[in-house]
Protein backbone atom coordinates (compact mmCIF):
# COMPACT_ATOMS: atom_id res chain seq x y z
CA UNK A 1 0.00 0.00 0.00
CA UNK A 2 1.16 3.45 -1.43
CA UNK A 3 0.30 6.40 0.57
CA UNK A 4 -2.62 8.13 -1.23
CA UNK A 5 -4.02 11.63 -1.04
CA UNK A 6 -6.94 10.81 -1.57
CA UNK A 7 -7.45 8.46 1.39
CA UNK A 8 -8.39 12.04 2.76
CA UNK A 9 -10.96 12.92 0.29
CA UNK A 10 -14.05 11.87 2.71
CA UNK A 11 -12.76 13.77 5.81
CA UNK A 12 -12.21 17.07 3.60
CA UNK A 13 -15.31 16.87 2.28
CA UNK A 14 -16.93 17.52 5.93
CA UNK A 15 -15.18 21.33 5.17
CA UNK A 16 -14.55 21.36 9.16
CA UNK A 17 -12.56 24.17 10.86
CA UNK A 18 -11.97 21.69 13.86
CA UNK A 19 -10.89 18.65 14.72
CA UNK A 20 -13.45 16.01 13.49
CA UNK A 21 -15.46 14.88 16.63
CA UNK A 22 -16.93 11.99 17.02
CA UNK A 23 -18.86 11.07 20.56
CA UNK A 24 -21.32 8.78 21.68
CA UNK A 25 -21.38 6.21 24.37
CA UNK A 26 -19.40 3.00 24.76
CA UNK A 27 -22.54 0.99 24.32
CA UNK A 28 -26.14 1.82 23.45
CA UNK A 29 -28.07 0.53 26.86
CA UNK A 30 -31.59 1.53 25.50
CA UNK A 31 -33.26 3.48 23.04
CA UNK A 32 -33.98 6.17 25.62
CA UNK A 33 -30.27 6.73 26.30
CA UNK A 34 -29.06 6.88 22.72
CA UNK A 35 -31.72 9.69 21.56
CA UNK A 36 -31.15 11.28 25.01
CA UNK A 37 -27.33 11.30 24.62
CA UNK A 38 -27.69 12.01 21.09
CA UNK A 39 -29.92 15.56 21.30
CA UNK A 40 -27.34 16.47 23.69
CA UNK A 41 -24.62 16.43 21.06
CA UNK A 42 -26.94 17.74 18.92
CA UNK A 43 -25.46 21.49 17.50
CA UNK A 44 -22.07 21.25 19.30
CA UNK A 45 -19.02 20.52 17.00
CA UNK A 46 -19.78 16.29 17.02
CA UNK A 47 -20.12 15.25 13.33
CA UNK A 48 -20.61 11.22 13.71
CA UNK A 49 -22.90 9.58 16.64
CA UNK A 50 -20.94 6.54 17.97
CA UNK A 51 -22.49 3.50 20.37
CA UNK A 52 -21.27 0.28 20.41
CA UNK A 53 -24.18 -1.93 19.79
CA UNK A 54 -22.02 -5.57 19.73
CA UNK A 55 -19.18 -5.37 22.51
CA UNK A 56 -16.18 -7.16 22.67
CA UNK A 57 -15.69 -7.85 26.57
CA UNK A 58 -12.35 -9.38 27.81
CA UNK A 59 -14.40 -11.47 30.35
CA UNK A 60 -17.75 -13.32 29.72
CA UNK A 61 -20.58 -12.11 31.87
CA UNK A 62 -20.28 -8.20 31.45
CA UNK A 63 -22.99 -6.39 29.50
CA UNK A 64 -22.05 -7.68 26.01
CA UNK A 65 -24.48 -5.18 23.85
CA UNK A 66 -28.34 -4.91 22.75
CA UNK A 67 -27.36 -6.37 18.93
CA UNK A 68 -29.37 -5.24 16.09
CA UNK A 69 -31.95 -3.14 17.42
CA UNK A 70 -29.50 -0.95 18.38
CA UNK A 71 -29.31 -0.21 15.24
CA UNK A 72 -32.64 0.76 14.42
CA UNK A 73 -31.92 3.39 17.70
CA UNK A 74 -29.11 5.01 15.63
CA UNK A 75 -31.46 5.74 12.32
CA UNK A 76 -33.41 7.39 14.58
CA UNK A 77 -30.06 9.55 15.75
CA UNK A 78 -29.63 10.54 12.31
CA UNK A 79 -33.22 11.19 11.44
CA UNK A 80 -33.63 13.51 14.82
CA UNK A 81 -30.71 15.09 14.83
CA UNK A 82 -28.27 14.85 11.37
CA UNK A 83 -25.57 13.48 12.91
CA UNK A 84 -23.85 10.07 10.92
CA UNK A 85 -24.10 7.54 13.11
CA UNK A 86 -21.02 5.11 13.20
CA UNK A 87 -20.89 1.45 15.16
CA UNK A 88 -18.26 -1.25 15.56
CA UNK A 89 -18.40 -4.51 13.60
CA UNK A 90 -17.00 -7.28 14.28
CA UNK A 91 -17.86 -10.12 11.30
CA UNK A 92 -19.97 -10.43 8.02
CA UNK A 93 -22.92 -10.52 10.13
CA UNK A 94 -22.40 -7.13 11.70
CA UNK A 95 -21.40 -5.42 8.51
CA UNK A 96 -24.48 -6.83 6.42
CA UNK A 97 -26.85 -5.53 9.30
CA UNK A 98 -25.05 -2.10 9.48
CA UNK A 99 -25.18 -2.05 5.87
CA UNK A 100 -28.91 -2.70 5.82
CA UNK A 101 -29.10 0.20 8.71
CA UNK A 102 -27.08 2.83 6.51
CA UNK A 103 -24.47 2.96 8.92
CA UNK A 104 -22.05 5.69 7.51
CA UNK A 105 -18.47 4.84 9.26
CA UNK A 106 -17.86 1.50 10.67
CA UNK A 107 -15.12 0.86 13.01
CA UNK A 108 -13.19 -2.36 13.65
CA UNK A 109 -11.95 -2.98 17.44
CA UNK A 110 -8.91 -3.53 18.84
CA UNK A 111 -9.49 -7.15 19.17
CA UNK A 112 -10.16 -7.59 16.06
CA UNK A 113 -7.97 -6.16 14.68
CA UNK A 114 -5.25 -8.66 16.22
CA UNK A 115 -6.74 -11.44 13.50
CA UNK A 116 -6.27 -11.32 9.97
CA UNK A 117 -9.08 -13.69 9.47
CA UNK A 118 -11.46 -11.42 10.87
CA UNK A 119 -9.90 -8.33 9.08
CA UNK A 120 -10.40 -10.16 5.97
CA UNK A 121 -13.83 -11.32 6.67
CA UNK A 122 -14.95 -7.90 6.66
CA UNK A 123 -13.00 -6.63 3.97
CA UNK A 124 -14.44 -9.24 1.80
CA UNK A 125 -18.04 -8.07 3.11
CA UNK A 126 -17.40 -4.80 2.50
CA UNK A 127 -15.97 -5.06 -0.56
CA UNK A 128 -17.14 -2.34 -3.42
CA UNK A 129 -19.24 -0.40 -0.84
CA UNK A 130 -18.53 3.39 0.11
CA UNK A 131 -18.60 3.13 3.75
CA UNK A 132 -15.77 4.96 6.03
CA UNK A 133 -14.06 2.27 7.75
CA UNK A 134 -12.20 3.16 10.75
CA UNK A 135 -9.14 0.35 12.00
CA UNK A 136 -8.62 0.76 15.56
CA UNK A 137 -4.70 -0.38 16.61
CA UNK A 138 -4.69 -3.56 17.75
CA UNK A 139 -4.31 -4.58 21.65
CA UNK A 140 -0.52 -5.23 21.15
CA UNK A 141 2.10 -2.62 20.50
CA UNK A 142 2.43 -3.89 16.80
CA UNK A 143 2.23 -1.56 13.43
CA UNK A 144 2.72 -4.72 11.04
CA UNK A 145 -0.68 -5.94 12.32
CA UNK A 146 -2.03 -2.93 12.21
CA UNK A 147 -1.24 -1.54 8.51
CA UNK A 148 -1.56 -5.48 7.42
CA UNK A 149 -5.44 -4.50 8.58
CA UNK A 150 -5.56 -1.43 7.08
CA UNK A 151 -3.75 -3.12 3.89
CA UNK A 152 -7.02 -5.59 3.84
CA UNK A 153 -9.44 -3.06 3.38
CA UNK A 154 -7.57 -0.77 0.62
CA UNK A 155 -7.05 -3.77 -1.64
CA UNK A 156 -10.70 -4.83 -0.93
CA UNK A 157 -10.87 -1.23 -2.68
CA UNK A 158 -12.13 0.41 0.65
CA UNK A 159 -10.82 3.90 -0.21
CA UNK A 160 -12.35 5.58 2.27
CA UNK A 161 -10.41 4.75 5.26
CA UNK A 162 -9.03 5.99 8.60
CA UNK A 163 -6.99 4.85 11.92
CA UNK A 164 -8.12 5.34 15.46
CA UNK A 165 -4.87 5.41 18.23
CA UNK A 166 -6.36 3.70 21.30
CA UNK A 167 -3.85 2.70 23.18
CA UNK A 168 -1.77 -0.51 23.79
CA UNK A 169 -2.53 -2.82 26.51
CA UNK A 170 0.91 -4.02 28.85
CA UNK A 171 1.39 -6.16 31.23
CA UNK A 172 2.67 -3.75 33.77
CA UNK A 173 0.15 -1.49 34.95
CA UNK A 174 0.34 2.42 34.49
CA UNK A 175 -1.55 5.61 34.83
CA UNK A 176 -3.35 4.49 31.49
CA UNK A 177 -5.61 1.62 30.94
CA UNK A 178 -3.85 1.51 27.33
CA UNK A 179 -0.22 2.93 26.68
CA UNK A 180 -0.36 5.62 24.48
CA UNK A 181 3.06 4.40 23.02
CA UNK A 182 2.81 7.73 20.79
CA UNK A 183 6.06 6.88 18.89
CA UNK A 184 4.22 3.55 17.22
CA UNK A 185 1.63 6.03 15.60
CA UNK A 186 4.12 8.86 14.79
CA UNK A 187 5.79 6.17 13.03
CA UNK A 188 2.55 5.19 11.20
CA UNK A 189 1.77 9.01 10.44
CA UNK A 190 5.15 9.68 8.48
CA UNK A 191 4.67 6.70 6.39
CA UNK A 192 0.92 7.40 5.37
CA UNK A 193 0.32 11.03 6.65
CA UNK A 194 -2.50 11.57 4.54
CA UNK A 195 -4.41 8.54 6.14
CA UNK A 196 -6.66 10.44 8.63
CA UNK A 197 -5.50 9.83 12.28
CA UNK A 198 -8.31 10.41 15.03
CA UNK A 199 -7.64 9.61 18.65
CA UNK A 200 -9.74 7.49 21.20
CA UNK A 201 -8.76 8.71 24.42
CA UNK A 202 -11.33 7.29 26.25
CA UNK A 203 -9.46 3.72 25.92
CA UNK A 204 -6.28 5.14 26.24
CA UNK A 205 -6.91 6.81 29.64
CA UNK A 206 -9.43 4.57 31.06
CA UNK A 207 -10.59 7.19 33.33
CA UNK A 208 -12.06 10.69 32.92
CA UNK A 209 -9.32 13.24 34.69
CA UNK A 210 -6.46 12.76 31.99
CA UNK A 211 -8.22 12.69 28.94
CA UNK A 212 -7.83 16.64 28.20
CA UNK A 213 -4.39 15.83 28.33
CA UNK A 214 -4.64 12.95 26.09
CA UNK A 215 -6.71 14.73 23.48
CA UNK A 216 -3.97 18.15 23.93
CA UNK A 217 -0.99 15.49 22.86
CA UNK A 218 -3.21 14.26 20.02
CA UNK A 219 -3.56 17.77 18.80
CA UNK A 220 -0.14 18.43 19.04
CA UNK A 221 1.19 15.42 17.16
CA UNK A 222 -1.66 16.79 14.11
CA UNK A 223 -4.15 14.15 14.76
CA UNK A 224 -7.24 14.62 12.57
CA UNK A 225 -10.10 13.76 15.23
CA UNK A 226 -10.69 12.59 18.57
CA UNK A 227 -13.14 9.76 19.28
CA UNK A 228 -14.48 10.41 22.96
CA UNK A 229 -17.11 7.93 24.81
CA UNK A 230 -20.02 10.60 25.84
CA UNK A 231 -23.32 9.63 28.27
CA UNK A 232 -25.62 11.68 30.20
CA UNK A 233 -25.09 9.61 33.24
CA UNK A 234 -21.50 8.37 33.06
CA UNK A 235 -21.15 6.48 36.60
CA UNK A 236 -24.11 4.43 35.71
CA UNK A 237 -22.98 3.62 31.83
CA UNK A 238 -23.37 -0.38 31.35
CA UNK A 239 -19.86 -0.67 30.50
CA UNK A 240 -16.84 1.64 30.73
CA UNK A 241 -18.20 4.33 33.05
CA UNK A 242 -14.91 5.09 34.84
CA UNK A 243 -14.29 6.78 31.15
CA UNK A 244 -17.13 8.50 30.32
CA UNK A 245 -17.95 12.24 29.88
CA UNK A 246 -21.29 14.01 30.08
CA UNK A 247 -22.06 15.70 26.61
CA UNK A 248 -21.84 19.15 28.91
CA UNK A 249 -17.69 18.01 29.78
CA UNK A 250 -17.22 17.34 26.35
CA UNK A 251 -17.98 20.89 24.72
CA UNK A 252 -16.10 22.38 27.75
CA UNK A 253 -13.47 20.28 26.69
CA UNK A 254 -13.55 21.39 22.87
CA UNK A 255 -13.13 24.82 23.75
CA UNK A 256 -10.50 24.19 26.25
CA UNK A 257 -8.17 22.20 23.49
CA UNK A 258 -5.44 24.72 21.81
CA UNK A 259 -6.25 23.50 18.40
CA UNK A 260 -2.56 24.21 16.97
CA UNK A 261 -1.05 25.08 13.71
CA UNK A 262 0.60 22.43 11.22
CA UNK A 263 3.18 25.30 10.19
CA UNK A 264 3.47 28.67 9.88
CA UNK A 265 5.14 31.20 6.84
CA UNK A 266 6.29 33.66 9.38
CA UNK A 267 10.04 34.21 8.55
CA UNK A 268 11.24 34.89 12.18
CA UNK A 269 9.22 31.45 13.92
CA UNK A 270 11.17 29.91 10.76
CA UNK A 271 14.34 30.78 11.69
CA UNK A 272 14.35 30.01 15.47
CA UNK A 273 12.86 26.67 14.72
CA UNK A 274 15.70 25.84 12.66
CA UNK A 275 18.41 26.86 15.23
CA UNK A 276 16.58 24.87 17.89
CA UNK A 277 16.84 22.09 15.10
CA UNK A 278 20.12 22.40 14.68
CA UNK A 279 21.00 22.46 18.00
CA UNK A 280 18.71 18.95 18.50
CA UNK A 281 20.94 17.74 15.63
CA UNK A 282 24.30 18.32 17.22
CA UNK A 283 23.23 16.99 20.54
CA UNK A 284 22.11 13.86 18.86
CA UNK A 285 25.16 13.28 17.01
CA UNK A 286 27.00 13.71 20.76
CA UNK A 287 24.30 10.94 21.94
CA UNK A 288 25.22 8.69 19.25
CA UNK A 289 28.68 9.28 19.89
CA UNK A 290 28.65 8.65 23.38
CA UNK A 291 26.75 5.38 23.10
CA UNK A 292 28.89 3.88 20.94
CA UNK A 293 32.21 4.93 23.39
CA UNK A 294 30.22 3.27 26.46
CA UNK A 295 29.58 0.34 24.27
CA UNK A 296 33.07 -0.14 23.50
CA UNK A 297 33.98 0.04 27.31
CA UNK A 298 30.87 -2.47 27.82
CA UNK A 299 33.23 -4.63 25.31
CA UNK A 300 36.13 -4.34 26.92
CA UNK A 301 34.09 -5.46 30.31
CA UNK A 302 33.09 -8.84 28.25
CA UNK A 303 36.41 -9.52 27.23
CA UNK A 304 37.98 -9.28 31.13
CA UNK A 305 34.67 -11.65 32.20
CA UNK A 306 35.69 -13.94 29.58
CA UNK A 307 38.90 -14.35 30.52
CA UNK A 308 37.80 -14.81 34.66
CA UNK A 309 34.92 -16.98 33.76
CA UNK A 310 32.39 -14.40 35.17
CA UNK A 311 28.79 -14.27 33.91
CA UNK A 312 27.44 -11.46 32.30
CA UNK A 313 24.88 -10.21 34.44
CA UNK A 314 25.53 -8.01 37.46
CA UNK A 315 22.06 -7.52 39.14
CA UNK A 316 23.61 -5.68 41.86
CA UNK A 317 25.67 -3.27 40.34
CA UNK A 318 22.96 -2.77 37.94
CA UNK A 319 20.13 -2.37 40.16
CA UNK A 320 22.37 0.15 41.66
CA UNK A 321 23.14 2.11 38.59
CA UNK A 322 19.32 2.32 38.31
CA UNK A 323 18.86 4.03 41.45
CA UNK A 324 20.90 6.53 40.96
CA UNK A 325 20.09 7.57 37.67
CA UNK A 326 16.50 7.72 38.69
CA UNK A 327 17.33 10.37 41.29
CA UNK A 328 19.79 12.17 39.04
CA UNK A 329 17.07 11.94 36.47
CA UNK A 330 14.38 13.50 38.65
CA UNK A 331 16.45 16.33 39.57
CA UNK A 332 17.14 16.93 36.04
CA UNK A 333 13.31 17.15 34.95
CA UNK A 334 13.79 13.30 33.77
CA UNK A 335 10.60 11.30 34.74
CA UNK A 336 11.28 7.90 36.04
CA UNK A 337 9.41 5.80 33.22
CA UNK A 338 11.79 7.29 30.80
CA UNK A 339 14.82 6.88 32.66
CA UNK A 340 13.76 3.10 33.34
CA UNK A 341 13.25 2.46 29.53
CA UNK A 342 16.18 4.18 28.03
CA UNK A 343 18.75 2.68 30.44
CA UNK A 344 16.84 -0.73 30.01
CA UNK A 345 17.36 -0.89 26.38
CA UNK A 346 20.76 0.55 26.71
CA UNK A 347 21.59 -2.10 29.70
CA UNK A 348 20.14 -4.88 27.27
CA UNK A 349 22.29 -3.40 24.31
CA UNK A 350 25.52 -4.09 26.62
CA UNK A 351 24.76 -7.70 27.42
CA UNK A 352 23.93 -8.28 24.01
CA UNK A 353 27.42 -7.35 22.92
CA UNK A 354 28.90 -9.07 26.08
CA UNK A 355 26.97 -12.65 25.68
CA UNK A 356 28.48 -12.69 21.91
CA UNK A 357 31.86 -11.70 23.21
CA UNK A 358 31.82 -14.51 26.43
CA UNK A 359 30.21 -17.01 23.38
CA UNK A 360 32.88 -16.33 20.95
C1 LIG B 1 -15.09 0.76 22.05
O1 LIG B 1 -14.78 1.68 21.28
O2 LIG B 1 -16.05 0.80 22.83
C2 LIG B 1 -14.20 -0.41 22.13
C3 LIG B 1 -14.64 -1.59 22.52
O3 LIG B 1 -12.96 -0.11 21.81
P1 LIG B 1 -11.60 -0.99 21.66
O4 LIG B 1 -11.82 -1.89 20.52
O5 LIG B 1 -10.63 0.11 21.38
O6 LIG B 1 -11.37 -1.66 22.97
MN1 LIG C 1 -15.69 1.46 25.56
Amino acid sequence: MENNPKMRQWLNNFELDHPLVIAGPCSAETEEQVLKIAHELKDTDVTAFRAGIWKPRTRPGNFEGVGAIGLKWLQRVKEETGMLTCTEVANRAHVQLALEHDIDILWIGARSTVSPFIVQEIADALEGTDKIVLVKNPVNPDLSLWLGGIERLYTANIKNLGVIHRGFSAYEKTKYRNNPEWQIVVELQNRFPDLPLICDPSHIAGRRDILQDICQTALDLNFDGLMVETHWDPDNAWSDAAQQITPTRLVQMMEDLKIRKETDDDAEYKNKLNTMRTQIDVIDAGLLESLSKRMKIANEIGELKKGHNVAVLQSKRWNEILGKMILDGDEKGLSEEFILRIFKAIHQESINHQEQIINS
